[in-house]
């Protein structure tokens, strides 16, 4: 304990671990397959990077972005720590000289890509090697349901496996139970002890304005944050573009970013804001990752982004230092329609994967319900909206949002579920409670159940934000196997058999915003 500690301070200077860390190191150190889930900025790196220092042999890092690893390679040689990459930006005798360094046993960390992971060659040089642990950083690339899947991060684990017993460690930011569930799948660690943190930032605030005069908005933003650190993210390299060039002759201080750009140009934009020689990057999302500026005062999403987990991790960008971060989104419909054209011509197990994460967000962005209970819901996390709604930190528990009882509501979405035994989907419930006459309902007998059509007056919208804060409030849970299908929890079953008074909110109404092309 005290040794580990003491090279905590001797090697990165600093007092005291945080959070989860200690108990994860000693759980690796001792063996053992590890699986953490932390939020962007809690210090997830020092999991493996202690371990490898004091464990002998090399260990393995497995992580998706060259830039990344540059980044911490140089930060750990910078603490007098051996530690080295293998990808594809290394000349032949650069390998060389490297593979002879770890064979020597000189190097503590060595960093790789997937793809170099995967090499023939590299996997019999690894083989000769003493490996004392791989670790998976931002293990959820692994599942197609993360917001950044790697299909090469599939074939790791047969990969490590030929290097013998070695004792994994797995890490990731963002798991929804769903993406959870198929990294411990796929490394094969159902078994493996699971840290996981809250995903809950106290200090961000989350705000979603309708994408209407979106320019003005912009300005009059950027007018009262002047001088403040920020990053505006947009859909479309064009955007960035025309964006970037928009702030800058207004008189702000921006630059643009986007893969799209010569890596000089990206680098030096790069480090341009992480030097404060730039106050805002605007940019796709190709910006971001393994970034640790920690006094990002703002993350606008000027347009909607793809899934509410791509989301939370760029706006996890805000705010690292702990101070408060505001995290804007830009919402209309149209985005969402414009997104879902994009993936026509996708396979058809990818385009509905896709519509259900759209869905999800459009349902964040329209309903009342504290958007810090539902950031933390999409992550299996229960939250009480209590000091969120005290501290006002987000607008739906800042502003007014109109109230009514749902007693019977509830009641009804309850018995939907349940008469239809918990095998479907909410589009379904819906359309149950609404009496809609087509081919499903007809070919499961719907249309003979009790709950059929008891709520054909209210509108689709309505009962699916009923169905909706359902699940929200936790009567409701999703089926983790069967992505979509509603299940019943205990606190729900307990409703039926007593029902209570319980209120829900009307979601925003983003209606009269222009379908076309976003104005200003
Ligand atoms: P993550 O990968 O989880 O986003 P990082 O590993 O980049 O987070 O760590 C975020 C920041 O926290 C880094 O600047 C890191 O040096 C710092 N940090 C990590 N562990 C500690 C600690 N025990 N005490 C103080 N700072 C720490």
């Amino acid at each position: 304990m005290e040794e580990l500690r003491k090279k905590l301070k001797e090697v990165f200077g600093y007092d005291t671990f945080r959070g989860n860390q200690e108990p994860v190191i000693n759980n690796i150190l001792a063996g053992k397959n590890t699986f953490v889930i932390m939020p962007t900025g809690a210090g997830k790196s020092m999991c493996y990077q202690l371990p490898a220092i004091v464990r002998p042999g090399t260990a393995i890092v497995i992580s998706p972005l060259i830039a990344l690893m540059k980044n911490q390679v140089d930060q750990m040689n910078a603490v007098g720590i051996n530690a080295r990459f293998l990808n594809s930006t290394l000349t032949k005798s650069q390998i060389n000289k490297l593979k002879k360094a770890v064979l020597a046993g000189e190097v503590k960390l060595l960093y790789v890509a997937p793809e170099s992971l995967t090499k023939e060659e590299n996997v019999d040089f690894l083989k000769q090697a003493n490996i004392s642990f791989a670790a998976i950083d931002e293990a959820h690339c692994i599942s197609e349901w993360g917001h950044d899947f790697r299909p090469e991060y599939r074939r790791i684990k047969s990969i490590i496996d030929q290097l013998g017993d070695l004792p994994i460690i797995a890490l990731t930011a963002t798991a929804t139970p769903k993406v959870q569930l198929d990294i411990q799948r796929n490394l094969q660690m159902e078994e493996a002890d699971l840290f996981k943190s809250s995903f809950n930032r106290e200090n961000l605030y989350y705000e979603v304005r309708p994408k209407k005069s979106i320019k003005k908005q912009l300005i009059k933003f950027m007018r009262e944050n002047k001088g403040k650190s920020g990053i505006i993210y947009c859909l479309s390299r064009k955007k960035v573009e025309e964006i970037a060039n928009f702030l800058q002759v207004n008189g702000f201080n921006a630059k643009p970013y986007h893969a799209g750009f010569d890596p000089d140009v990206r680098v030096k934009n790069q480090d341009d804001f992480l030097n404060e020689e730039v106050d805002i990057i605007v940019a796709t999302i190709a910006f971001g990752m393994g970034i640790d500026k920690p006094d990002v005062r703002f993350v606008i999403h000027y347009d909607v982004p793809k899934s509410l987990e791509g989301y939370y991790q760029e706006t996890g960008r805000a705010g690292r230092d702990g101070q408060k971060g505001q995290c804007i989104m830009f919402y209309s419909y149209s985005d969402i329609m414009k997104l879902e054209k994009f993936n026509k011509d996708k396979p058809v197990t990818e385009k509905e994967n896709s519509k259900i994460l759209l869905d999800e967000m459009s349902f964040y962005a329209e309903s009342t319900v504290c958007r810090r209970k539902q950031l933390l819901h999409y992550f299996g996390e229960e939250h009480d909206d209590a000091v969120c709604r005290e501290t006002g930190m987000c607008d739906n528990c800042k502003f007014e949002r109109e109230e009514y009882e749902a007693q019977d509501y509830i009641k009804t979405t309850i018995q939907a579920v349940t008469e239809t035994d918990e095998r479907f989907g909410l589009g379904h419930i819906v359309n149950v409670i609404r009496g809609s006459q087509n081919q499903y309902i007809k070919s499961y007998k719907h249309n003979k159940l009790p709950v059929f059509g008891t709520g054909k007056t209210e509108e689709e919208s309505f009962w699916k934000s009923v169905v909706r804060q359902t699940l929200l409030y936790e009567f409701l849970t999703k089926d983790i196997e069967n992505v979509g299908v509603l299940k019943l929890s205990q606190k729900g079953k307990d409703f039926l058999k007593k029902p209570y008074s319980f209120k829900l909110t009307k979601d925003h109404d983003f209606s009269d915003i222009d379908l076309g092309e976003d104005d200003g």
